[in-house]
């Protein structure tokens, strides 16, 4: 969860460092982009670094995956079919360890769509090879316009009539403080970190409570329901067989 939350510090961080092989950025901070294939991973790298991001490229999923870990990127332009490691179970277990980096996966195969679009993964995006590079930038783009929220967001959070103060641990709705628990706390700031992105039940689990994505997940459905009745606004949504999302 911390990992979303220190997202700008982050951003900032990736474009100080510089990292072996990785041409950095100071205004946009460091892409990871994971591809075997060598022509598409060197174009993508291209119109990334054209746009001003800072590029780091791996050809195989093991060392991508160390990648993720050692680099904090900003975001991280996946190939599914990798070498070493398939590019989903990158971000599964990336997810597992509560690392919420923006990822996008790359697929060769329209039959997959349903897979990365049923958000088991906790992919944020993904695009169809043969992509544009110029339209890979854009998501890019987008994805990290997204997660970073309005530039106040680690501060505080608003959505619809609810207002949530990080510093102060504060939630007010319509300018009523409500009580919550730090776990109920903590929860609702992950869903509200992200307006209308759709949280599974195990990846709230795996952010909010660390534990791992087999754990019950009855757990969110209880913590959820508590949120819901405390904050007395429709905010968070159930998502029919995915999981939660909150939206004003
Ligand atoms: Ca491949």
């Amino acid at each position: 969860m911390a990992y979303v939350f220190s997202y700008i510090a982050r951003t900032l961080e990736a474009g100080r460092k510089r990292h072996d092989g990785a041409v950095t950025s100071e205004a946009k901070g460091l892409v990871l982009v994971v591809e075997d294939e060598r022509p598409i991973a060197d174009l993508v790298r291209l119109y990334l670094s054209r746009d001003g991001f800072g590029v780091h490229v791996e050809h195989d999923g093991l060392a991508g995956l160390a990648a993720a870990r050692r680099m904090r990127p900003v975001a991280c332009i996946v190939d599914i079919a990798l070498p070493g490691l398939e590019g989903t179970e990158i971000v599964k277990r990336m997810r597992a360890e509560g690392d919420w980096t923006p990822v996008i996966l790359l697929t060769a195969r329209d039959d997959e769509v349903d897979r990365i679009l049923g958000l088991e993964l906790g992919a944020d995006d993904y695009v169809t090879k043969p992509f544009s590079p110029r339209e890979l930038v854009t998501r890019v783009r987008a994805l990290l316009r997204r997660a970073a929220g309005p530039p106040d967001h680690d501060k505080v959070q608003t959505l619809g009539p609810v207002r949530l103060d990080q510093a102060r641990r504060e939630v007010t709705v319509d300018g009523v403080p409500v009580a919550l628990t730090t776990t109920e706390f903590d929860l609702l700031r992950h869903l509200l970190a992200r307006p209308g992105r759709v949280f599974t039940r195990d990846e709230l689990l795996a952010a909010v409570w660390g534990y791992a994505p087999a754990a019950g997940t009855r757990t969110v459905d209880v913590h959820v329901a508590q949120v819901r009745a405390k904050l007395g606004a429709p905010l968070i949504r159930t998502v029919r067989g995915v999981g939660y999302t909150a939206d004003a």
